[in-house]
């Protein structure tokens, strides 16, 4: 059966598509209904465990800005958990979906659109800590993009807060090289991610369903140290990178770094 693949348009040549804008244009309905529909909430909480949930309550963190909402699986979960949590995105599509998700699951999220850069013109107040996660920072293409970002994140945070984000092992993709890549499952066995396209300035994934539907995301891709050295340079004072929610050095090859940054 052949499937096409819904409205992605990057245009005649993709990979020469490397703008922080274009985020909003990926997430088109088709991919992130779909990509809801396969991916399991309960499966992936699962596998997150309580990570997150401990290291905000070990720091006594109480309220929450999820700058990368996305449909609402973060969110969700630590309102449920008892924080006071605030969801932001730059896509209102995807907001919708969240808010949409928070329904089904007995919740009210609190929705603000908002772009990163620009994130303290739509939010009001300071937060004990900020998330950033499912691989997100990956979407700003442009350094500047990425320093004027965490100058946001830094300034929406209390004088004691914290940063949450996260990024996929970019080293390791970008060192083994293309002929040698992984195969990247999510959340089981449904959707395959994989890179077809690695350059140090582009990740192009694509994302296989089974009904043979594919979409894809560019992204830029953060070598782990100068992930480490944005967020030092923005002002974190202690910095702690936890590989796939292992300690450091526990987990030798993760699929995923976890950044804690503290101000304080
Ligand atoms: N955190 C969610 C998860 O783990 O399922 C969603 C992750 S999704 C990969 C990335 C999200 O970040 C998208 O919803 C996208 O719209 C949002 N995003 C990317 N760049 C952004 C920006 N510059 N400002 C605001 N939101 C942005």
């Amino acid at each position: 059966m052949f499937v096409p693949n819904t409205t992605q348009d990057y245009g005649d040549n993709p990979i020469a598509v490397r703008e922080t804008d274009t985020y909003v244009s990926e997430y088109v309905r088709g991919f992130v209904e779909k990509w809801d529909e396969l991916i399991d909430w309960n499966q992936r909480a699962k596998s997150e465990g309580r990570f997150f949930i401990d290291v905000l309550k070990a720091r006594g963190k109480k309220s929450v800005l999820d700058v990368a909402t996305g449909t609402g699986f973060h969110s969700v979960q630590l309102l449920k958990a008892g924080f006071d949590v605030t969801s932001v995105d730059g896509s209102a599509e995807m907001l919708a979906k969240a808010f949409e998700n928070g329904c089904n699951q007995g919740v009210v999220l609190k929705t603000i659109h908002a772009d990163w850069r620009q994130l303290n013109r739509g939010v009001r107040g300071k937060f004990d800590a900020i998330i950033c996660l499912g691989n997100s920072f990956t979407h700003l293409f442009d350094e500047n993009d990425r320093r004027r970002a965490l100058a946001e994140f830094y300034a929406a945070l209390k004088h004691d807060g914290i940063l949450i984000l996260d990024q996929r092992n970019y080293d390791r993709i970008l060192d083994e090289g293309f002929a040698s890549k992984h195969k990247y499952y999510y959340c089981g066995d449904k959707v395959v991610a994989e890179p077809v396209h690695i350059d140090e300035g582009l990740a192009r994934f694509e994302y296989s369903f089974p009904d043979g539907s594919r979409h894809n995301l560019n992204m830029f891709p953060l070598r782990k140290d100068y992930t480490r050295r944005l967020l030092r340079e923005a002002g974190f004072q202690k910095l702690h990178s936890y590989g796939d929610f292992q300690e450091e050095g526990e987990e030798t090859d993760p699929d995923f770094f976890i950044h804690v940054a503290e101000k304080s």
